[in-house]
């Protein structure tokens, strides 16, 4: 079997061969961090895309969306503390050259004192069988207590200074931990500094006048400061939520990491405006509804976790991710925060206009309190695109690469297939095709035997092919071939599209 690492490499050239990712600009060697999505690419995540959209506007009447612009007023960005505090700690190692995030080394570290603790009870349960008291062995094993000991230790030590903004002893933490560079293997750190992570620019023709913005690295703040204008304009009554789609830019220190960690990167957010006091009920709310969406993709809960935050952001009471099992491992995919009044609270204090709501029931004007939810729509393709991604051996010795993306969100929904290049079949095909494309993104291929087609299709992720045959032109019949299963049964050309829509419907 392949090790995660491989099979991550694997993943990657996967997705440039069948024209789903590219390395930005490629002929000069690539740009760090920053990917361009290819024809197929682009298919997969406009239906990512399409379906967190309805599920979160279509399907909510009190959800409504907005396209606010990348640019916008540098001082929202003071307001939103970013100017001050959107920092990472970043190390060197001085042997290796190589940077890192300072909290990651540490957060690492932790990680894999924990993978130990869950190997130890892992083993104990193989050998007790049913027998087994998790619990039990968890509070008594003397390894396992020494472990959980060792982890508590750093995260108190950590953690505060963290928020003390430390960075020598953070520093200092990573000195006593004998934390070595995987590259070097050393451990000869520079001292931690911060680094802003916001991407800034010039606005204005003429360098006097010029001024100096940022490019968002949230696509949050665009909401915020349109909260009451969207709130008049769509006569929304609290509790509701505005909706946004689109580019984040991250000077990101450490980015080796395919779509996982971009510069330029794509959100999918929504904010929730809740009476105070309320907040921490539609949090709950909103963490479980969540996860429900991304299990109604298809992909098996085992690869999804909640993480519940120890260390939080400025602007947080609470917060959580929902993680996922990434080849690179479990990672955050999504974050649900509880942001409180804070950002309405500062631009308000910022911009000097009331950004109140006057809650009829209550009788009273107040700053509505937020719940976020934020997930990046490139990590949400990894995402897919690494759940999908499967090698199989088949009963007659070959083998086949095939992407078993659920169908509602495949780039190409079917394949038209003559069987051969001639005697009218290639024309009865392109009326099949005629009467399904505007229903469904349909692939037409006549080059190459049959076999080798559907080995091409299965490697594209194609859920279906139908294939025109000599019986099609005699009786209207033709055999649709199921990606997955690759069995093959044979209907009426009436019958494909009713078919194709019961299994790309978009579940609610
Ligand atoms: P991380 O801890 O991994 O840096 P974050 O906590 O800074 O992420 P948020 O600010 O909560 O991320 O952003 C919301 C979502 O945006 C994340 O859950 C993630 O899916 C996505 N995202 C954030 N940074 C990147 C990035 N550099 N590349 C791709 N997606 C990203």
């Amino acid at each position: 079997m392949a090790s995660d690492e491989e099979l991550f490499r694997k993943i990657i050239a996967h997705a440039k061969e069948y024209g789903y990712v590219f390395p930005s600009s490629e002929i000069y060697d690539g740009l760090s961090a920053v990917y361009d999505y290819g024809p197929f690419g682009v298919e997969l995540k406009n239906n990512i895309k399409e379906y967190w959209w309805k599920s979160m506007v279509q399907y909510h009447e009190n959800i409504v969306g907005l396209d606010s612009a990348i640019f916008i007023h540098p001082t929202v960005w003071k307001a939103s503390g970013h100017v001050d505090a959107f920092n990472d700690p970043m190390i060197d190692n001085k042997d290796s050259k190589k940077r890192y995030r300072a909290d990651m080394l540490v957060e690492d570290y932790m990680l894999k004192i924990e993978e130990k603790i869950e190997k130890e009870v892992t083993k104990a349960g193989n050998r007790f069988g049913e027998s087994f008291d998790e619990k039990m062995f968890r509070e008594t094993n003397s390894r396992v207590q020494e472990n959980l000991k060792k982890v508590a230790e750093v995260k108190q030590r950590f953690y505060p200074a963290l928020d003390r903004n430390d960075l020598a002893d953070v520093k200092l933490l990573i000195e006593e931990l004998g934390i070595v560079c995987p590259v070097s293997g050393s451990r000869n750190w520079t001292d931690v500094r911060q680094f802003n992570l916001m991407f800034s620019t010039q606005m204005g023709s003429v360098n006097e006048d010029a001024s100096d913005i940022y490019l968002r690295p949230e696509t949050a703040q665009g909401i915020f400061v349109n909260f009451l204008n969207v709130q008049k304009s769509a006569r929304m009554k609290i509790p509701f939520g505005i909706a946004q789609i689109g580019k984040a830019f991250r000077n990101e220190i450490v980015a080796r990491q395919f779509l996982f960690r971009m510069r330029e990167f794509e959100q999918m957010e929504m904010q929730y405006f809740v009476r105070p006091g309320e907040e921490m009920k539609w949090y709950a709310y909103w963490k479980e509804e969540r996860m429900k969406w991304h299990l109604s993709l298809g992909i098996p809960a085992e690869k999804y976790r909640f993480h519940d935050h120890e260390k939080l952001a400025h602007y947080a009471n609470a917060a959580s991710d929902i993680e996922f099992k990434f080849p690179i491992g479990f990672k955050e995919l999504e974050g649900i925060h509880s942001r409180t009044d804070f950002d309405l609270r500062a631009h308000q204090e910022y911009s000097g206009k009331k950004m109140q709501y006057f809650d009829h029931e209550l009788n009273e004007s107040y700053v509505p309190y937020v719940v976020e939810t934020s997930i990046g729509l490139d990590r949400t393709f990894l995402a897919v695109l690494s759940q999908s991604y499967r090698e199989e051996r088949l009963d007659d010795g070959s083998e086949r690469v095939v992407l078993s993306i659920p169908a509602r969100l495949a780039p190409i929904k079917v394949a038209i297939l003559p069987l051969v290049k001639k005697d009218g079949l290639p024309e009865k095909a392109r009326e099949v095709m005629d009467s399904l494309k505007y229903d469904f993104r349909c692939f037409y291929e006549e080059k190459d035997t049959i076999g080798r087609r559907y080995r091409r299709m299965d490697a594209l992720g194609t859920p279906f092919c139908i294939t025109i045959d000599y019986q099609t032109i005699q009786d209207n019949s033709v055999t649709i071939r199921d990606r997955d299963t690759m069995l093959q049964e044979r209907i009426s050309v009436y019958e494909i599209g009713e078919v194709i829509k019961e299994k790309v419907e978009v579940a609610r």
